[in-house]
């Protein structure tokens, strides 16, 4: 019996576990485990609500290595899904290794004390991963993920050369909420109040968080200003495409979540370091200020159904074939309340759970990861077709405009 085994239970994990089961042709039995067994209780009577059959579930600290690889050895899974935090990549990976497991994740490691992001820890894994023969997909979201297969896919299929690729991420979503993020609120705010960085020339350029602001123009959602972030599949890609000279990421903000941002900043309620403060008992507790802001602010699930409008993520590329420069934009436009009807989920929970299923799918299937490809791989490095076509039939339909 084919088994998958996901690891997390929230606005993703609710996707990927309904996705899933969706597809019962291929996913025999899907495993969910996560830190809280109630969330996974309540996904698998939706799951069943909607007929589609019934989910395992189980309880699991996924920062406890041997907690993982006893429950890959329970369920003997072909592949685990990693759609927890960041945080537990490493030991998720480990025990992946210590058992012959594929694996796959949405987004790279981050160390919950230090506020940065980047692929060394997990490709450090490579040769462990091709010794033990098996195979593992890094950021196999939206972006990243599918913003790396449009790069494939345009290398392959539109330009002899890529000089530039901007990668534009564009929400235009409204919710009743007068602040909330679209995502775990505590990687968000990390993500958009660090430095930016972009790649140019040969060299990183650093910018201050913010800093570098442009308007673009959305198909289907209309100009929007766009602000410079270093966003992790820029590391990948200035690796895997070759004579790339520049390479930026742009996400859209409101000025109103700006302005909440930068005023919880200012008050160091982002910080990431712990903080004493009294307790009602005369104690002393330590907290971090970041964590009692994510558990004060809107569960991102919670947005589900009260948001209306769409996202476009793409990516704008500018390079040469048959020596005549082109430019394209790749793209994908997703509708949040559509999302809603199909999986009881909002739009960013959406564009990133789909394709962690259709990622699952190439591995399953032995497309992706099959007899050569043994390893550590971000998506780029691999073939782009079978995956977007596989990706339009799960609901994520992309367009390409030529200039
Ligand atoms: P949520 O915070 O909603 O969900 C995280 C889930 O992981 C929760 O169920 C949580 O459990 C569980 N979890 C956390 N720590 C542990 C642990 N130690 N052991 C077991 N389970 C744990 O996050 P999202 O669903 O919004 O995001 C999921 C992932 O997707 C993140 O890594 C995020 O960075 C990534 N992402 C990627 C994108 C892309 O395009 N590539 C875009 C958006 C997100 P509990 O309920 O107990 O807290």
């Amino acid at each position: 019996m084919l088994t998958v085994l996901q690891i997390g239970a929230g606005g993703v994990g609710r996707v990927v576990a309904h996705k899933l089961c969706q597809n019962r042709h291929l996913f025999e039995r899907v495993v969910l485990a996560s830190r809280t067994l109630s969330k996974c209780e309540q996904i698998a009577t939706s799951v069943k609500a909607k007929g589609w059959g019934e989910l395992v579930c189980e309880q699991v600290n996924a920062d406890s290595v041997e907690e993982v690889v006893a429950l890959i050895e329970k369920y003997q899974p072909k592949v685990v899904l990693n759609i927890a935090l960041p945080y537990q990549d490493l030991t998720i990976m480990q025990a992946c290794l210590q058992t012959k497991t594929n694996y796959l994740d949405t987004a790279n490691y981050e160390h919950p004390n230090v506020a940065k992001f980047e692929y060394k820890e997990q490709w450090a894994f490579d040769q462990a991963y091709r010794d033990a023969q098996i195979f593992a997909l890094l950021g196999c979201g939206f972006d990243p993920g599918v913003t790396n297969v449009f790069c494939a896919y345009a290398q392959k299929h539109y330009f002899d050369e890529i000089y530039n690729i901007d990668i534009l991420d564009c929400n235009a979503g409204n919710h009743p909420y007068p602040f909330a993020t679209n995502f775990n609120p505590e990687i968000n705010l990390r993500e958009v109040s660090a430095p930016g960085r972009y790649y140019e020339n040969g060299a990183w350029v650093e910018t201050k968080p913010l800093e570098i602001k442009q308007t673009w123009a959305y198909p289907e959602i209309g100009e929007r200003d766009s602000y410079l972030l270093y966003h992790e599949e820029l590391e990948s890609l200035v690796k895997h495409i070759k004579g790339l000279k520049r390479i930026r990421f742009f996400m859209t903000f409101s000025e109103n979540y700006l302005n909440h941002m930068r005023c919880l900043a200012n008050v160091g309620m982002l910080n990431i370091t712990p903080v004493s403060v009294p307790t009602t008992n005369g104690g002393q507790a330590e907290i971090v200020p970041i964590q009692v802001l994510k558990q004060l602010l809107p569960d991102p699930a919670s947005l589900a159904g009260k948001t209306t409008g769409k996202t476009n993520i793409g990516c704008y590329i500018h390079g040469n074939k048959n020596k005549q420069e082109k430019r394209i934009y790749i793209y994908n436009v997703c509708d949040h309340q559509k999302c809603y009807e199909e999986v009881g989920s909002q739009a960013i929970s959406y564009t990133t759970g789909v394709p962690a299923v259709v990622g699952a799918m190439m591995i399953c299937k032995d497309i992706w990861g099959g007899e050569n490809s043994k390893g550590v791989f971000n998506l780029e490095q691999l073939n782009p077709d079978p995956f977007l076509e596989e990706l339009t039939k799960q609901g994520l339909r992309y367009d390409v405009i030529e200039r």
